[in-house]
């Protein structure tokens, strides 16, 4: 049977947890600090599984070893934003749960598939990468599908075509230094390049990059429903081996000129983690755009971790 533990039972974990149960991909353990919150979110989500008719367990717990055997660990726990926050500035609050989490993951779970979803999510990525000691194939970021998303969103409305009929790809950084990729975005095979405007694509970009805190100015509190979904289609393509192409953080190895640094860039994934990064031809504004991100990432990683875990960090 199938295993997955979420780390961090609140608003986007227990989105997660009822996407992974309703699609009947695994049974699913559930850990938080909070006792009470986890038990009763455990219950809630059983009753769910009980209404549908769907053989899936929910384990409450407060304790790491109970993610033993597990396939995949999605960490969701930590501090989200508030109004007028950028994500970078979660590094404080969250580096040291997230660390302390994976240093958890090496012990109970060494053979698991790590997938990162709180924020700042890509310097996270590093984090956990190096507190777990596993190899980059099995630690990935949640990076920028839910950007992608919305960029898809915001294509399809302006173009007025069927958001199922477009695809688009932002890279780069989950952050305002994201890279919307228009020269890799399509609708239904036709390059969106050629459908819109430079003024157009930089309204759309714009657009992408407000949405998150657009969300929270809104209703006061980050995105779920969007995460919430995304992340269960990542556990999906693990669990299921599907060879599915996402944007996900990875930890580069030479791909795009850069070492030893989280990156959100499309990759295939499958029942070993990230099976392959596909690395994109460029333009030099591309590139130039694609270095502002791992800058930015770079300076959030070295607020966080002593200067020794650091040094195998090299921009290109
Ligand atoms: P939340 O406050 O609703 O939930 C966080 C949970 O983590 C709480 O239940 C809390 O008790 C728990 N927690 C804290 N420390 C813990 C620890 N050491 N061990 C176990 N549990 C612990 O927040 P949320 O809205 O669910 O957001 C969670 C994180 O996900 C935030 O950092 C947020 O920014 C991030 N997020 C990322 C994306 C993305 O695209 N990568 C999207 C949405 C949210």
């Amino acid at each position: 049977m199938p295993l997955v533990t979420i780390v961090g039972s609140g608003r986007v974990g227990t989105e997660i947890a009822k996407h992974i149960l309703i699609n009947d991909l695994a049974d699913v353990v559930l850990i938080d600090i909070d006792p009470n919150k986890v038990r009763g979110e455990a219950l809630d989500l059983t009753h769910m599984v009980a209404m549908l008719g769907i053989d899936r367990d929910v384990k409450p717990s407060t304790d790491y070893r109970d993610m033993s055997g597990s396939d995949v660990v999605v960490i969701s726990a930590g501090i989200p934003r508030s109004p007028g926050m950028t994500r970078e500035q979660l590094i404080y609050s969250n580096a040291g749960i997230v660390y302390n989490i994976c240093k958890s993951i090496s012990e109970y779970c060494p053979k698991a598939v790590v997938i990162i979803v709180t924020n700042p999510v890509d310097a996270l990525t590093f984090i956990a990468w190096k507190a777990t000691g596993f190899e980059r194939e099995r630690v990935m970021g949640f990076g920028s599908m839910l950007d992608s998303a919305r960029m898809r969103s915001v294509i399809a409305k302006k173009l007025g075509v069927r958001v199922s009929k477009v695809s688009a790809l932002v890279m780069g950084e989950h952050g305002e230094a994201m890279v919307c990729m228009f020269r890799y975005s399509y609708v239904d095979g036709t390059p969106v390049i050629a459908l819109l405007s430079s003024e157009d694509m930089e309204e759309i970009r714009r657009t992408v990059r407000g949405l998150g805190a657009e969300i929270i100015r809104l209703r006061g509190y980050s995105s779920t429903h969007a995460p919430g979904v995304g992340v269960a289609m990542l556990v999906r393509a693990v669990l299921r081996d599907e060879k599915r192409v996402y944007p996900v953080t990875a930890i580069l190895d030479g791909e795009y000129g850069y070492r030893g640094i989280p990156l959100a860039v499309p990759a295939v994934i499958g029942r070993r983690g990230i099976e392959k990064i596909i690395e994109l031809e460029l333009t030099d504004d591309e590139r130039k755009e694609l270095e502002q991100a791992a800058k930015k990432i770079v300076e959030t990683i070295k607020q966080a971790l002593p200067p020794e875990l650091c040094a195998d960090i090299a921009l290109a």
